[in-house]
């Protein structure tokens, strides 16, 4: 319990950013000290959705799931799986495009990255709507893997973000407005 106040007292909350009426998490407070550094590694690994032997690699979304998702790759003994935002990488590469509050996004994957019938975790700081987390699954599937599950640190309350995610086994570490 002291390691989990250690750990939320290190996630900065900053109203107004990026535009008016988003209360923005900042998470890089957490990466700066180590021991928060530390408390969130062990708390991703205490809570993973599922069997570390049910799953061979981890995949991060960019940009804040590139900061921890390798690091708890590393950890498990697994590799690392670089899911981009669109325009990023060199060909080949194989794109899913998802809807955003207004407009359209798109994330991509390189065709190589994901191996026939290779089961992932797929890591990300936050949730809210969970469109960003559906269309990495979508991609991961595209290309010929198997999602086993999604870890993240924080689920934002009253979107039910985590209700999207169709019976993937799920988790994540702190609950926040
Ligand atoms: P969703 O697609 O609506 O679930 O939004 C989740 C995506 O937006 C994740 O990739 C998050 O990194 C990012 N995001 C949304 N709100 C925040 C925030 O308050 N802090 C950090 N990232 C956020």
């Amino acid at each position: 319990a002291e390691n989990a106040e250690y750990l939320i007292s290190k996630i900065r909350t900053i109203p107004g950013f990026p535009k008016e009426g988003i209360l923005f998490r900042d998470f890089m407070p957490v990466l700066a000290d180590a021991r928060a550094f530390g408390v969130l590694l062990d708390a991703l690994e205490a809570a993973l959705p599922v069997d570390p032997n049910d799953f061979d690699a981890v995949a991060g979304l960019e940009a804040r799931g590139f900061l921890f998702g390798p690091a708890l790759a590393a950890r498990l003994g697994k590799g690392f799986i670089a899911v981009r935002k669109a325009g990023k990488l060199p060909p080949e590469t194989v794109s899913q495009h998802y809807d955003l509050e207004y407009g359209q996004a798109a994330v991509e994957i390189e065709t190589s990255a994901v191996h026939e019938g290779e089961r992932v975790l797929i890591v990300d700081d936050l949730i809210a709507t969970g469109g960003t987390a559906n269309a990495a699954s979508a991609l991961i599937e595209k290309c010929g893997g198997k999602v086993s599950g999604f870890s993240f640190v924080m689920e934002l309350t009253g979107i039910d973000g985590m209700k999207s995610l169709q019976g993937y086994p799920a988790s994540s570490l702190i609950t926040m407005p």
